[in-house]
């Protein structure tokens, strides 16, 4: 790909709607009617006579509840602006729709982000829609179901058939009448557990090489019931660095049906508890919103999960592949959650797709270019999660390549808790507006530095006076 990264993740993330309703498919089969299969319905219903959404899980209908088939639809959930944006080129007035069912839609004033617990400034686009992944979900669903060209159809696939190396069908569960539904194009969005390499393996194909990256992460969300004496917030994450001695992460978000979500996430053998009274006694060792909203009164039971590594699939790097197939969302990519990247990743996925069929001369060929582009959207994701985890568990030293690049991370990181322009520049990057290695810019790295110098002269300043005030 000549053009550079920045600039395919900068037109991936426009906003315009396409103007094109060719390559014509007659049928293109998802398969997993999740977030990422309901985004890539979503943009095939442009492309084709008639989309099938296959969705093992029955009854996803609700808009409430735990889904079997997508473990974690009870953790928090953070949509960021970037998939935000991306949700909203697809279905105008999503986020009006969202607050009118009960979603929070929160600006800058009412965000609090701590880092070692010091309070961060406060950068105007941190403006965020909240709700609970499953909520998202079932409202995506409704308005994808309500196309009159996509249908569901609430069955497990069990394989594909091929033709002339092009996918032709999808094999169903042996209980069901119709054993194959045919298909010009497939895509597969069965999440983390997706069984597509182990098909194409079965069935002669390269399996894609799996890229994977020890996490071990632990979670643990409970919700609340917001009160009228609710703190003038609706979201606040905390972070620690890894050499900090508090070991806890935290996020709480205001959800819709009046509620909280409270999340403890750790790593390695120190779960967070699991009790009501362990949960909200570790919230004291949290800023001090996160104990406020514990003294709330607690719904149901706290949540816990536990996610032992980060997962990508490699169809990028495959030689062979059939036509007519390609693969989104966590199928891909499965990425450390503390950075809420997946559900955005996989909106920024559907945008890759929409590219590819509208400059695809054939749609059932293989989608090289499909997965190219995917792979900048994965890559910008992969390298910012990945980056802290490795940092977190290696032993020696790194090479200096790295140990350079980490300095120069380390400026911004520093900066974005005190200077405005540089927490505006990073959030960029962390809500997948825009690519990483915008965060490069000169203006970015001097204007850290430069905050970073006077921040350190300050507490120099500060140091001497105190000494000079201690009675000696
Ligand atoms: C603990 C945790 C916290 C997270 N927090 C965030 C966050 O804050 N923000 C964020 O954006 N993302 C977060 N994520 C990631 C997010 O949950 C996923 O990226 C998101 O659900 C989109 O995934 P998906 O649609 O690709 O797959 P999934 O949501 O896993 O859905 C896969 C679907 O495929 C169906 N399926 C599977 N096999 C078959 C089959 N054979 N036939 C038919 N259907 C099938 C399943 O039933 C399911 O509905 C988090 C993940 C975890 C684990």
């Amino acid at each position: 790909m000549s053009e550079s990264p920045a600039k395919v993740f900068a037109r991936l993330s426009t906003v315009d709607r396409p103007d094109v309703a060719s390559p014509r498919l007659r049928r293109a089969v998802v398969l997993g009617g999740s977030v990422a299969g309901l985004l890539a319905a979503r943009v095939l219903a442009d492309h084709a006579d008639e989309v099938v959404v296959l969705e093992r899980d029955e009854g996803v209908d609700g808009i409430d509840g735990e889904r079997r088939g997508v473990p974690q639809s009870l953790q928090v959930h953070a949509l960021l602006p970037g998939g935000r944006a991306q949700i909203e080129r697809w279905f105008p007035g999503f986020g009006r729709e969202a607050v009118e069912q009960g979603a929070v839609a929160s600006a800058a004033h009412q965000s609090e982000q701590w880092i070692d617990d010091v309070r961060a400034v406060s950068a105007p686009n941190v403006v965020l829609l909240n709700g609970s992944r499953t909520f998202i979900e079932a409202l995506l669903r409704r308005r994808t179901l309500a196309l009159p060209n996509v249908r569901l159809l609430p069955t497990a696939a069990t394989g594909l058939t091929f033709h002339d190396a092009r996918v032709s069908g999808v094999r169903l569960s042996a209980a069901d009448e119709e054993s194959v539904v045919p298909a010009e194009f497939v895509v597969d969005a069965m999440g983390r557990s997706s069984r597509l390499a182990a098909w194409l393996e079965r069935d002669g194909w390269e399996p894609p090489p799996l890229q994977r990256m020890q996490i071990d992460v632990n979670y643990a969300t409970a919700y609340f019931a917001r009160s009228q004496n609710e703190p003038p917030v609706a979201v606040a994450t905390s972070r620690v660095s890894p050499d900090y001695p508090k070991k806890t992460h935290a996020a709480l978000t205001a959800v819709e049906n009046g509620r909280w979500m409270l999340l403890q996430m750790t790593y390695g053998e120190d779960r967070p508890p699991q009790d009501w009274d362990g949960f909200v006694a570790r919230c004291a060792d949290l800023p001090p919103v996160f104990a406020d909203v514990a003294h709330n009164q607690p719904i149901g039971e706290v949540h816990a999960f536990r996610l032992a590594e980060a997962r990508r699939r490699r169809y990028d790097r495959l030689n062979r592949l059939p036509g007519g197939l390609v693969s989104v969302g966590d199928a891909v990519a499965s990425f450390n959650p503390i950075y809420g990247q997946g559900m955005s990743s996989a909106a920024l996925h559907a945008s890759c797709l929409s590219e590819y069929l509208c400059g695809a001369s054939d749609a059932t060929g293989v989608a090289t270019r499909f997965f190219e582009l995917q792979k900048v959207v994965v890559d910008a994701a992969w390298d910012l999660s990945t980056q802290s985890d490795a940092q977190r568990l290696e032993t020696g030293r790194p090479p200096l390549p790295t140990r350079l690049q980490r300095a120069l991370v380390d400026q911004v990181l520093a900066a974005a808790v005190v200077d405005i322009p540089v927490a505006t520049a990073f959030n960029e990057v962390a809500f997948m507006n825009a690519h990483p290695s915008t965060l490069a810019a000169p203006s970015v790295v001097l204007r850290s530095v430069a905050s970073n110098v006077r921040t350190r002269a300050r507490a120099a300043r500060g140091r001497l006076t105190s000494e000079a005030g201690t009675p000696g």
